[in-house]
């Protein structure tokens, strides 16, 4: 039986009230690629606006196999069993490219998503490199305004996805593996550059002394990094989420952070500039996706991209060229 259509106003007024249904048909709509959605999507998300930035935006990241999703299951827990509201965007391990048994999907954070204090959708990611994509961000908005009190944002970590997270997100986690080589775990340093802080997973059994050892090795390692403008000094720290070890230090470490952030303004000013940088960044893509799905660019593209290879036409001409069949077409609808 098809669902009756809601307006936009219904749907916004049933995140705000904090009705899940409402909140994940939302949601599927907003991953939509239907041009109805799309616009329906806008609407919604003008009407929540207004109802968002209040929750904590937590990015999580790291290698798979670190112990993403056994670390959300038990910090989530943490986190709702301190009476705290919690949302969580998660990669649906089915779109990632080695697939996911079925079992495996079951068994995923299968315990958090029971918790009546939390909210666990999987992200349809899709292509999406690393499960973020350019819709998380409006998932999470939606998220805001059902009344979440802290969002955590799951990405894994291979390099695309881990910017795309620092650039939505307030405090971004990085996961290690303790006794094993950076370059082993595919972590750039660059990404650790972007950590708020490090959790070293899987501190239990034989494995304690590795990660204390790793913990100090880590700290170091940051020590060697140009301190933050804001002050910031990401810690390193340990825990384990089989033993629900150092989740309490983990937990108290991001809310710090949020007090010492908002007291010096820049926690305020972190979410200015991303909204901006989203802004910008939208159009961007708007215009790059009118460019190239402009009837003349698609004319005239590949002739050109050869001339350029072929040496017979610089870039730049061959880019300028490009760029005149559009501007050219563009007037063209404007008189029309
Ligand atoms: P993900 O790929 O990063 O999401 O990693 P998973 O959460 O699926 O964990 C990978 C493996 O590490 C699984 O076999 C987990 O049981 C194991 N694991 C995760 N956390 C811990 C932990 O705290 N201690 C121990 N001993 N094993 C863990």
């Amino acid at each position: 039986k098809r669902k009756k259509r809601l307006s936009a106003q219904e749907y916004a007024d049933g995140i705000i009230s904090g009705d899940r249904i409402i909140l994940s048909r939302a949601i599927t709509i907003i991953e939509s690629k239907l041009p109805a959605d799309v616009i329906l999507a806008e609407e919604i998300l003008e009407l929540i606006l207004p109802h968002t930035g209040n929750t904590l935006r937590v990015g999580i990241t790291g290698v798979p196999g670190v112990g993403k999703s056994t670390f959300i299951e038990s910090f989530g827990k943490y986190i709702t069993s301190k009476e705290m509201q919690l949302a969580v965007l998660t990669i649906d391990p089915s779109s990632q490219i080695s697939g996911g048994s079925i079992l495996g999907d079951k068994t995923r954070m299968e315990e958090l998503s029971n918790d009546p204090l939390a909210y666990v959708r999987p992200s349809a990611a899709g292509s999406a490199l690393g499960g973020v994509n350019h819709k998380t961000r409006e998932t999470m908005l939606l998220c805001e305004a059902a009344g979440f009190d802290v969002i955590l944002i799951e990405t894994v970590g291979v390099g695309q996805s881990e910017t795309t997270v620092k650039g939505i997100v307030d405090f971004f986690l990085l996961l290690m593996l303790a006794g094993a080589g950076d370059e082993l775990q595919g972590i750039k340093r660059g990404i650790m550059e972007m950590a708020d802080a490090i959790a070293i997973t899987k501190c239990d059994g034989d494995n304690v002394h590795r990660g204390k050892l790793a913990r100090a090795s880590y700290q170091n390692a940051l020590h060697l990094f140009p301190p933050a403008e804001s002050g910031w000094a990401p810690k390193v720290m340990t825990c384990s989420s089989v033993q629900n070890e150092g989740l309490d230090e983990i937990l108290e470490n991001i809310l710090k952070f949020e007090k010492d952030m908002k007291e010096k303004g820049f926690f305020q000013s972190n979410r200015q500039s991303q909204n901006l940088h989203w802004m910008h960044e939208t159009i961007d893509n708007h215009l790059k996706r009118a460019f190239y799905t402009n009837g003349s660019v698609e004319g005239n593209l590949n002739h050109l991209e050869n001339q350029v290879i072929q040496n017979k036409l610089p870039a730049i001409a061959g880019a300028r060229k490009l760029l005149e069949l559009f501007n050219q077409t563009r007037t063209e609808n404007d008189k029309n």
